[in-house]
């Protein structure tokens, strides 16, 4: 349909997301698809009955703004086992729709038009228009290829009175690299005395490998008073496509964080939430994420040796990175694509990450996938590529 309205576009270099791109490059090409970040599994079956069972008693109307207590009590009382911050039910978590939307109703609840926001390359893809929708400028500072290690001396000059906000991200995407506690005390001594929220991406906070513990920034008294932490149901059960996540921080960092979530998205789906209030009795589920993910890490890193493709390291994520540059001179979008349509694995470019799209000729590969996924596609990698 043709439209009469001229569109003076409000992001006109803005493209696709590369996940939907490269999961819709996999369907057409029918590669195997390693690109996108989601479980090619399902989840427990005694998710699906516990929603359906609530579905069926007739809890289907509006929750309250900030999530269904149950659940809240029950992320409450996740954290506290784990990190050992208590955080208030009432005022100090809010149920989101997934992290996305958490990060972005962050952003829109704190920075301003000309405020700057401290970031790390690479970086996940949906920080940046999220700051630059309202107004606010990404300012870059570089984990250090190849071991993804943040430069603290580079952030604390980058800090200046208009930063609004630092957003980290551990374990990290799509690196794998993680924060350490050090790292937190780093952090710490830049922010102190300054007005800066810290903005903690922590969707993956359950699946590290080589016995690693998180450093949440829920477990550092001093951050954990400046900062809102976020973290997805998604990555931990296998549900990606609930999209449900949430955010626990300090009363007053919540209170301005919910005056834009009730006009965003009010609150969310009602069953879903009730499930996983019950589903997170069961500690082990998210305990035990660390354990099936070093297997699969493990076997694919394994399997991976018969391809000439160099791993980096992984700590963390379901993500595993890999220079290919001495097998080929394409850029990595160009190679990605290649990949896609000629060898039939489909991964994500590494460049997509930088805003000067440079290029170290690295790709990411998913490996949340059965096994047979996994040796389908590194069968194909090792024809193209043989050790
Ligand atoms: N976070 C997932 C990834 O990194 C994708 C999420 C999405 O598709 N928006 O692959």
């Amino acid at each position: 349909m043709q439209t009469p309205i001229r569109i003076d576009s409000r992001f006109p270099h803005m493209g696709t997301t590369i996940f939907t791109v490269m999961s819709r490059l996999a369907a057409e090409c029918g590669a195997v698809n390693l690109s996108q970040g989601f479980p090619d599994f399902q989840a427990d079956r005694s998710l699906f009955d516990a929603m359906h069972r609530h579905m069926l008693a007739g809890r289907n109307q509006y929750p309250p703004m900030a999530g269904m207590p149950e659940l809240r009590a029950a992320i409450v009382d996740k954290v506290a086992a784990l990190y050992g911050t208590r955080f208030d039910v009432e005022s100090e978590v809010t149920v989101t729709a997934g992290a996305t939307q958490a990060i972005f109703t962050a952003i829109a609840a704190f920075v301003r038009p000309g405020d700057e926001v401290i970031l790390f390359e690479p970086v996940y893809d949906s920080y940046v228009p999220a700051i630059e929708t309202v107004g606010g400028t990404a300012v870059y500072a570089q984990l250090q290829f190849p071991d993804y290690a943040p430069d603290w001396e580079q952030v604390r000059r980058l800090v200046t009175p208009k930063t609004r906000m630092i957003i980290v991200n551990s374990p990290h995407n799509p690196s794998g690299s993680l924060l350490t506690a050090v790292d937190l005390e780093k952090l710490a001594e830049i922010v102190r005395g300054t007005d800066i929220v810290v903005l903690s991406d922590e969707v993956y906070e359950h699946i590290l490998f080589d016995g690693e513990r998180h450093a949440s920034l829920c477990g550092h008294q001093e951050l954990a008073a400046r900062s809102i932490v976020v973290s997805s149901f998604g990555k931990t059960y296998h549900i990606t496509g609930w999209k449900i996540g949430y955010v626990v921080g300090p009363a007053a960092l919540i209170a301005e964080f919910r005056k834009v979530h009730q006009f965003n998205v009010f609150t969310v789906h009602t069953p879903s939430q009730l499930a996983l209030a019950e589903y997170m009795q069961d500690a082990s589920r998210h305990l035990g994420l660390a354990a099936f993910y070093q297997e699969k890490r493990d076997f694919f890193r394994r399997l991976m040796g018969q391809t000439g493709f160099e791993l980096l390291p992984c700590r963390g994520t379901y993500f595993q990175l890999a220079r290919y540059g001495h097998l080929s001179d394409r850029p990595d979008r160009d190679f990605a694509e290649w990949l896609t349509r000629a060898v039939g694995v489909a991964v994500i470019p590494v460049s997509v990450f930088y805003a000067d799209g440079r290029d170290d000729r690295v790709v990411r590969f998913c490996f949340a996938k059965v096994a047979t996924t996994l040796e389908a596609g590194v069968e194909r990698l090792a024809r193209a590529f043989p050790a």
